[in-house]
């Protein structure tokens, strides 16, 4: 809450090299901490092992030095703080997934891939939007027994509640409503036991006291999701500010797939960090319509 002292987080999934759009948001985090004398880390988000690229993280933190974005706690290496990687924290995943279980709020899911891309393609054909059937949810327990005993690999889904409202408190947007009903019960464990971004940025947002999560408007629609886990582990969730995401000359938002300007294409261009630090911080809207330079200070 509001009492304690703000800590933010950049969370960054290392799945390609880093886009300028993602500094943007790291950069609001980081003058947000520095001027309320916060703090900001640095979390790298790794648990999509199949989809890490590699020397995205090495070129993440090469950026983010030349932009000047200092981190305030981390495992030290070669004297500076480091980031916190989340492939490192696994067990603390899968604790609180078995703590959702056993507490009703998640559920352990048999289904297999095979079944699930036929009704995802079933849902495709009939224009509807791909969401689980919840088969799993309504087992017996005879046929849990059974699925354990025929060691019948599993992922855990989050029961999301079937009726009813959820309200995302938004410090940009203000209070956003989503109707339950469209919730999906998303993978909170996968087969391989690392948990999705979902539960994972949650449960460390958490331990890690994170005040205020600063990250692009592409995440809202996941908000009204995060808030149920939030709610079912009796956790009060950070203040949240969707930010508007950065579009291309395509008028798309930028991709890191896609083709994106990244840090090192401005370096190499000449561009001078300060510059790109401040282009960064106004991208987007304006202080009075005319200033166009601050120094990092009055920023
Ligand atoms: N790992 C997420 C990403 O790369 C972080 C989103 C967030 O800040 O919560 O977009």
């Amino acid at each position: 809450g509001a009492d304690r002292k703000p800590r933010l987080r950049f969370a960054p999934s290392p799945t390609g090299f880093q886009h300028i759009g993602g500094f943007r948001t790291a950069l609001f985090s980081w003058l947000y901490a520095r001027h309320t004398g916060g703090q900001f880390i640095l979390r790298i988000e790794d648990t999509d092992t199949a989809r890490t690229v590699e020397g995205a993280v090495e070129d993440l933190l090469k950026g983010m030095a030349w932009l000047g974005l200092d981190i305030d706690e981390g495992p030290v290496i070669g004297g500076a703080y480091g980031p916190y990687y989340q492939v490192q924290r696994k067990a603390l995943y899968q604790q609180y997934a078995s703590q959702l279980i056993e507490t009703g709020h998640a559920y352990r899911c048999y289904c297999t891939p095979e079944r699930l891309d036929q009704m995802r393609k079933e849902q495709e054909a009939k224009k509807l939007p791909p969401r689980y059937d919840r088969r799993c949810r309504y087992l017996t327990p005879e046929e849990r027994a059974a699925n354990e005993a025929a060691g019948i690999p599993w992922t855990v889904r989050f029961a999301m509640p079937l009726e009813g409202e959820t309200v995302v408190h938004d410090q940009l947007h203000d209070d956003m409503v989503f109707k339950n009903a469209d919730l999906d019960d998303m993978i909170i464990l996968k087969g391989n036991g690392l948990a999705p971004y979902h539960l994972a940025h949650l449960v460390d947002d958490h331990l890690m006291g994170i005040t205020h999560v600063i990250r692009g408007e592409d995440w809202i629609p996941s908000a009204p999701r995060h808030i149920q886990i939030y709610k079912a582990l009796g956790w009060e969730p950070p203040l949240m500010y969707h930010v508007p995401n950065i579009l291309g000359k395509d008028k798309k938002k930028l991709s890191k797939r896609r083709n994106a300007p990244s840090w090192s294409d401005f370096q190499r261009e000449g561009y001078l960090p300060e510059a790109v630090f401040n282009f960064l911080a106004l991208v987007g809207w304006s202080y009075d319509d005319k200033t166009e330079l601050f120094t990092r200070d009055e920023l």
